[in-house]
């Protein structure tokens, strides 16, 4: 009886650990591999045009009022046409999204993705480029922009080597490589501590034509 009383107060501690573990850093909302299967239903029911009908709801409003619990982070571009909420049929509270032209990686964008995994449970990351982006086609035209823009045209130029003397269509090459490279960049600058190896990071490419999302391994 004392073994298993003591067995009991073992499980009983570790699980108020646990509980209190959990209070200051969330587990997964939803695994990684889970999340990815979410988005690529999604996209699917979003490209067929089976989209849910209910979407938002003021309901799904009032749950996500308080707390969030976004089960993947996806980083697209600003495109107004690539919305990742709309392109993976999903609701309010459902994803993490930080969007810049060119769908770019600055300390702003690293800095929002460390929240999410660290504080809201997210543990795929998406990075999501389209085809005809607008940003890729001007870095394609040149390194140079005025004002900000030259940022964007300076930070997608490594793509821009990289798709270089690659066989199809040039603004598709680069937008496939500039997506790969910002989730390479994500891999190799974020600071995911304990949660690096629950987390997988993986890019795609948007059709604006058929409205699917290609997957590149990751
Ligand atoms: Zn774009």
């Amino acid at each position: 009886m004392r073994i298993t009383f003591n067995v009991l107060a073992i499980i009983a501690c570790s699980s108020i650990v646990a509980l209190v573990l959990a209070a200051e850093h969330p587990v997964a909302s939803v695994s990684a591999d889970a999340a990815l299967a979410k988005l690529k239903e999604g996209n699917l029911r979003f490209a067929s045009s089976d989209v849910s009908q209910s979407k938002p709801t003021a309901a799904r409003r009032a749950e996500t009022a308080q707390a969030q619990h976004p089960f993947a982070i996806v980083l697209g571009c600003a495109d107004s046409r690539t919305a990742p909420e709309i392109v993976f049929d999903q609701n309010i509270g459902d994803l993490f999204v930080v969007r810049t032209a060119g769908n770019l990686v600055d300390e702003h964008a690293l800095g929002s993705i460390e929240y999410a995994v660290d504080h809201l449970g997210a543990r795929l990351i998406v990075v999501l480029g389209h085809t005809r982006c607008g940003a890729v086609t001007a870095a394609l035209a040149s390194d140079t922009a005025p004002g900000h823009v030259q940022s964007l045209v300076r930070d997608i130029q490594p793509a821009v080597k990289a798709a270089k003397g690659k066989d199809g269509n040039v603004t598709d090459l680069t937008v496939a490589e500039n997506a790969r490279l910002m989730a390479a960049k994500i891999r190799n600058e974020a600071s995911l501590g304990e949660f690096a190896k629950e987390v997988r990071i993986i890019s795609g490419v948007y059709d604006l034509d058929t409205g699917k999302v290609e997957w590149a391994k990751d």
